[in-house]
């Protein structure tokens, strides 16, 4: 497949991302075009970003509006988007304090400068480590990936920034048994979506937060992928009967737009007084304008309800592919996240897909991960069972 867009970008950037060859140039709800005008349906969702879907209209007219209004000012000077954006989140989870960003490294960031410089004033030097989950995913910045717990995205890049220890997920006696006085927060993703959509065993969080309030540390939860209505909840949190110190949020705040944002209890407010923490572009009023109006259709449009109810359909479709095809070995997730792991690899599946005209993403080699707008209906999860079916039987052949 040759491109010019495709040739120029090949010639003029970073080969960072191993990108599918395929140029988008239009989205509308859960389907885009490329530039044959190719129709796809979108299980990728821009990762867990356009919940609402493409072209948003709600998105839209809320940004529209506010950049003929105010678009930037500077954190010097209040205003009333990012005021506004600040009470619908607090109201809405167990935070008293919210902190903007421009993504989800830099949320993580936040929380990990937050959670050093409380502990430094509570308790002394000293106490800085975080203990973190192997196989997980935090972010892209030096900090970031000194906390994230896969060495292909770690390697290279040494010396990284110290004060992350590693313990393998779901294990509650090896978490016990490596913490010190030296450790002062426990970040974790509620479910880890780049490691393979994998979910937290029955009272696995219940135990994380016990042993953090039992050692006076921190528990921040990453939930810039699984958050905002992702599993059928506002928060993951919600589904595990837990209270979390901090929480991070990023991709789908904004359906698109670039904003990221770490809350926080009240506890933790005079820790990142004046001065402490900046950004030039956190939280400008035009984005803040655009997530209010994306956080209130989430909140009062039924798609958390449909996140639920689609996301146990798909995986109950899912169940009866696996029936016919022993390729199938596991499936998981909750609500629409949604992971799918082959007993080979997954790369064939997602080409073969996406020349079907169905983008869908592949984690961890094995893993069919599908985090589709949440505004999707059944219609839509048939088209890509069918799909998969045909696709499958084809392999086996
Ligand atoms: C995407 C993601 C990040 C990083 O967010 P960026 O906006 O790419 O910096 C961090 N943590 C989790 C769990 C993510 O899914």
């Amino acid at each position: 497949m040759t491109s010019h867009t495709i040739d120029k970008a090949d010639r003029y950037m970073f080969h960072t991302y191993k990108r599918i060859p395929v140029t988008l140039v239009k989205g509308d709800g859960c389907r885009v075009w490329d530039e044959n005008g190719k129709e796809y349906l979108d299980f990728v969702g821009g990762i867990a970003v356009c919940s609402l879907g493409h072209s948003s209209p709600i998105l839209s007219k809320a940004l529209y509006e506010q950049s003929q209004k105010l678009v930037h000012v500077s954190n010097l000077f209040y205003t009333e988007p990012q005021t506004e954006l600040a009470q619908i989140l607090v109201e809405n989870s167990f935070a008293d304090r919210v902190f903007f960003c421009n993504s989800g490294a830099e949320a993580n960031e936040a929380a990990i400068k937050l959670a050093r410089r409380y502990s430094r004033e509570k308790f002394g030097s000293g106490r800085y480590i975080i203990m973190t989950m192997e196989n997980s995913f935090h972010g892209r910045t030096m900090a970031t990936l000194s906390a994230t717990g896969q060495e292909r995205i770690r390697t290279g890049f040494d010396p990284l920034l110290e004060g992350f220890r590693f313990v393998p997920f779901n294990d509650l006696k090896k978490l016990g048994s490596s913490i010190d006085e030296s450790v002062c927060a426990l970040m974790l993703e509620p479910i880890q979506g780049e490691g393979g959509v994998v979910l937290p065993d029955p009272d696995y969080l219940k135990g994380v937060r016990e042993i953090c309030t039992e050692h006076g540390m921190l528990l921040i939860l990453d939930e810039i992928q699984v958050g905002m209505g992702r599993t059928g909840r506002l928060f993951a949190y919600q589904h595990f009967g837990i209270t979390p110190d901090i929480i991070t949020l990023a991709k789908a705040l904004g359906n698109g737009i670039p904003i990221g944002a770490m809350l926080a209890r009240e506890e933790l407010n005079d820790a990142f007084g004046p001065g402490s923490h900046a950004t030039t572009f956190g939280g400008t009023p035009l984005i803040t304008a655009g997530a209010t109006a994306v956080v209130k259709s989430l909140l009062n449009d039924d798609w958390i309800e449909n996140a639920r109810v689609i996301g146990d359909y798909f995986r109950d479709e899912f169940r009866n592919l696996q029936q016919k095809h022993g390729i199938i070995k596991d499936i998981r997730g909750l609500g629409l996240i949604v992971g799918v792991e082959l007993d080979t690899e997954g790369a064939p599946f997602v080409s073969a897909c996406m020349e079907r005209g169905f983008l869908i993403n592949c984690v961890q080699e094995r893993v069919l991960r599908f985090v589709p707008p949440l505004i999707i209906g059944k219609e839509e999860i048939d088209l890509l069972i069918n799909c998969l079916d045909q696709i499958f039987k084809e392999k086996e052949i």
